[in-house]
């Protein structure tokens, strides 16, 4: 007590922080991502007009920059391809170099899930952000890379995306089914369904929410109910979807996983077609969870592929608490779905340029453009596998060019002229000398980058080895998951830039002409394998956004002939082929003008 009376009283001192310059810009990219499991093929677009809107009405709200003007400095999107093991990223690695290099402070996007969806390193880009003090921001949710509980957000949202479950090793995927068999969540929901937890779990010495349950959410139920029930009623996907849009009921998009409404939407989602066909075909609505369908494998060359499951190796777990629709309407919209395929077979709906999914049926649909009101020239018919033509002449009669090809007549000669030009010598020169050239200014600007990735390495290794353990004695939380399936995703990242960063062969790090070539000749065969709403997503970056003109000339033959004219970025075609690391291929440009007479 004495000596307590003895000691000077504290005070306390406040300081201010140091007033930052509110006229200086914050430097903004614009980034988009289009997966091609689930959105149209307008959908970068879309995500980018919406972006911008939002970012020059000043909607958007920075944490680590407050107060200040944004300025837009960059745009960069992503198409995911996924028959050719194209990552989709390389947008997102040329925003990551320019915030790098200092020429950027935020990056925009339109929604933070969609975002990160299939990119699965979320933990990687959130550590990159804080390093180079820079932010993430999400138009739609408001989500900042600088809030609070952001690093957590990065880990569960990358759990909920769809590629998460196929990709988690197999002790992750063992402990996993085995929740599923006693009928827990598995943290895949579906619209109409939530999950709460309903124990809590000791991990590292704290409680966690773990062995979530799931929970109809009543008033997603009846809407679901009510699709149905229109379906069964002989109503089309697009018609239900279209009375559920003018009756503004709330799309799945619209709300949380919670249940809760999403607030502050710029753009509130609508239904879709897709939407209803997705909802009138899953099981889970008459309570059967079907899981283990596909698995993702890797392939020797690096590529991912899908691949089908044999019935009997799918996990089903019969839920008759979860039964939303009795199993008399299910059966009478599957009697309608009959019907429908039917006569989907019979006509052959290969004269539409899209898939009821959305996805386009043709290799070559919106990548050409009509020479007179440069409008789309797409499939008008499919009149012998299909005639493309100008969509505004032969649909909305604004147009007055009418001449047709035959798709066998546009789509080889175009494609012949891509693989003779991937073959030639010269071109996988040119190529490899500015991979190289790109490389080189990569890693000079990396330096030590080696020994920190070695460190970071042990101790990802140590964290995996820890969770594994934690598994193995029955510990399974959605945050541990979360947890290993990062870190396992850190190692492979890790790993691969000590390989690149640590090698003193020359060879190893650089590529010559000949390595490209052989990677090429790997295209005919993707080509020849993969759908063609596949071929055109990989097409696409290739032409650019001017696309191929379809002209059609009489000065040679009185009868006319048709010629394709354009311009092919090769540096593009670097994507196509995995194995060439880290996306660097996405900034190499060689452009190759071209116009090829077809028939
Ligand atoms: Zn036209």
């Amino acid at each position: 007590m004495e000596n307590a009376l003895a000691r000077p009283p504290v005070k306390l001192i406040k300081y201010d922080d140091d007033v930052k310059d509110l006229s200086l810009k914050v430097r903004i990219i614009i980034y988009a991502r289009f997966s091609t499991d689930n959105q149209s093929s307008s959908s970068t677009e879309d995500q980018i007009r919406l972006i911008r809107r939002a970012a020059n009405l000043a909607q958007v709200k920075s944490i680590l920059f407050p107060g200040r003007d944004f300025e837009i400095v960059a745009e960069f999107k992503d198409e995911a391809v996924s028959g050719f093991g194209v990552v989709g990223r390389d947008g997102l690695d040329s925003a990551m170099n320019m915030i790098r290099a200092k020429q950027a402070d935020v990056i925009l996007v339109s929604d933070f899930k969609r975002f990160l969806r299939g990119m699965g390193i979320a933990l990687q880009l959130f550590d990159f952000l804080n390093e180079y003090g820079a932010e993430l921001l999400a138009i739609s949710d408001g989500f900042s890379s600088a809030q609070k509980n952001a690093r957590l957000m990065f880990m569960n949202k990358a759990y909920a995306s769809e590629e998460f479950l196929e990709s988690v090793s197999i002790d992750t995927q063992r402990g996993l089914n085995e929740r599923r068999y006693e009928g827990f969540s598995d943290g895949h929901l579906w619209f109409g369904v939530t999950s709460k937890p309903t124990r809590q779990t000791m991990i590292k010495g704290k409680l966690k929410d773990s062995h979530f349950e799931y929970v109809i959410l009543e008033n997603q139920a009846a809407v679901v109910r009510r699709i149905f029930k229109m379906s069964a009623d002989g109503l089309s996907q697009r018609e239900i979807a279209k009375i559920l849009n003018d009756e503004c009921v709330p799309c799945p998009a619209c709300y949380y996983k919670t249940g809760v409404m999403k607030e502050h939407l710029t753009e509130r989602p609508t239904w879709a077609d897709r939407t209803i066909y997705q909802i009138l075909n899953n099981k889970s609505y008459i309570g059967i969870i079907e899981r283990g369908k596909t698995k993702i494998i890797k392939k020797s060359d690096g590529t991912k592929q899908t691949i089908d499951m044999p019935k009997s190796n799918w996990i089903v777990i019969d839920s008759p608490n979860l039964k939303i629709i009795d199993q008399a309407l299910w059966d009478s919209v599957r009697e309608r779905f009959r019907d429908y395929n039917l006569r989907k077979l019979k006509s052959g709906s290969r004269g539409k340029p899209f898939r009821h999914d959305g996805q386009v049926n043709h290799i070559f649909t919106s990548l050409c453009s009509c020479e007179a009101c440069h409008g789309p020239f797409v499939v008008v018919t499919g009149h012998k596998g299909g005639y493309y033509g100008c969509r505004n002449a032969h649909r909305q009669k604004t147009c007055v060019n009418h001449k047709v090809i035959s798709w066998k007549k546009l789509e080889p000669p175009i494609l012949n002229y891509l693989v003779a030009q991937l073959n030639s010598d010269e071109v996988c020169k040119i190529l490899a000398q500015k991979y190289n050239e790109l490389r080189k200014s990569r890693i000079s600007m990396d330096i030590g980058g080696g020994e920190r990735a070695a460190e970071k390495l042990a101790d990802v290794e140590d964290s995996i080895a820890n969770i594994i353990k934690a598994i193995e004695q029955g510990v399974v939380s959605d945050a541990l998951i979360a947890k290993l399936k990062s870190l396992e995703e850190e190692r492979t990242a890790l790993k691969g830039k000590i390989e690149l960063l640590g090698s003193t062969d020359q060879k190893q790090i650089y590529i010559t002409p000949l390595v490209i070539k052989g990677r090429f000749q790997e295209i005919p065969e993707l080509l020849r394998t993969s759908q063609p709403f596949e071929i055109n997503k990989a097409l696409r970056p290739l032409l650019g956004k001017q696309g191929i003109k379809i002209l059609h000339r009489t000065s040679a033959d009185p009868k006319g002939e048709f010629w394709a004219e354009g311009s092919l970025n090769l540096g593009k075609a670097l994507t196509l082929v995995k194995g060439l690391g880290y996306g660097d291929s996405a900034s190499i440009k060689h452009e190759i003008p071209f116009s090829i007479r077809l028939g």
